[in-house]
């Protein structure tokens, strides 16, 4: 029998995820169906609760319930998913909810592996503290780079989320005055501001030689962000498609404990571009 799963999010009408797991299902002959459904921050308990009742087995969860997911939902967290305080996968096995986070192990599959730029050692700038940068964080920290700081508009939240890892001696947290005579090798743009096609203010001079640059939203082609970084000399830039396309690899190897291979699905997708 097939087995159902599906994404949540608001909006959802243009997510990429149905076709993504379609094609992990094809390439790997998983007897699986994955459509997109819609709800409101009023319906989205009672729509996941349906859907379990419905017999589906899993969904992802996208922008705005990744927190919602964590607090209300899942009867069981996975560490990763805790110290993200957000969860974007969740498992429906034996009664439980199982919430699970794989936005960071995505991003550093996207970054170390298909880009081949390792992070350990490096001066690593995170601008954003919302709910993409939250899930990000752990993930970076682990890979040992040098320096982590984390840039926000509201630099509350910054130092909130930095306050969250008190043992990360070099993580530190900043508004965007705070970045002037600073200089990173990777810089992650994981802020909404290109959706809006904003930039936020950054510095000039603050990408080091042979720095990446990379935005977290997809679909947009240069976005100010990546036009700003190449204006600036970075010398690799990426939008977050790859990362998409991990992290939806890492979600259907929870599901279903096959890896896909991720680099077809994502040649496909850049081919729609
Ligand atoms: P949130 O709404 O939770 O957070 C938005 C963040 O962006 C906040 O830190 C906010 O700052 C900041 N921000 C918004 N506009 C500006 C601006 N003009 N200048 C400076 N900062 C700004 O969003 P998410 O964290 O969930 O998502 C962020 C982005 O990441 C989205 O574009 C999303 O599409 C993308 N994403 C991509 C994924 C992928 O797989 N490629 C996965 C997850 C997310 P403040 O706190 O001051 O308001």
């Amino acid at each position: 029998m097939t087995d159902r799963y599906a994404v949540i999010g608001n909006p959802i009408a243009h997510s990429k995820s149905p076709l993504i797991h379609a094609e992990f299902a094809r390439q790997t002959g998983e007897d699986i169906s994955y459509t997109a459904v819609l709800a409101t921050r009023e319906t989205f308990v009672s729509v996941v609760g349906d859907f379990i009742g419905q017999g589906g087995k899993g969904m992802n969860v996208t922008v705005p319930f990744k927190e919602k997911a964590w607090k209300y939902l899942a009867t069981d967290i996975a560490p990763r998913a805790a110290s993200a305080r957000a969860v974007n996968t969740l498992t429906f096995k034996d009664g439980k909810i199982i919430g699970d986070n794989t936005d960071g192990v995505g991003l550093l599959r996207d970054i170390e592996g298909n880009l081949e730029f390792p992070v350990a050692g490096r001066r690593v700038l995170l601008m954003g503290a919302g709910g993409a940068a939250r899930g990000v964080l752990p993930a970076l920290l682990n890979q040992r780079p040098s320096v982590l700081n984390i840039v926000n508009r509201s630099v509350d939240k910054a130092r909130e989320l930095r306050e969250r890892f008190p043992a990360s001696e070099n993580l530190s947290a900043t508004d965007y005055t705070g970045l002037s005579g600073s200089q990173f090798d990777l810089v992650i743009n994981a802020t909404s501001s290109s959706m809006n096609d904003e930039l936020p203010p950054l510095p000039k001079g603050m990408f080091a030689a042979g720095a990446l640059g990379y935005d977290l939203m997809y679909g947009r082609g240069l976005t100010p962000f990546l036009e700003f970084a190449r204006s600036q000399g970075a010398a690799k830039l990426a939008d977050g498609l790859g990362m998409l396309v991990e992290q939806a690899a890492e979600s259907f190897l929870i599901w279903r404990g096959v890896r896909p291979d991720t680099r077809p699905v994502m040649a496909m997708l850049r081919g729609e571009e």
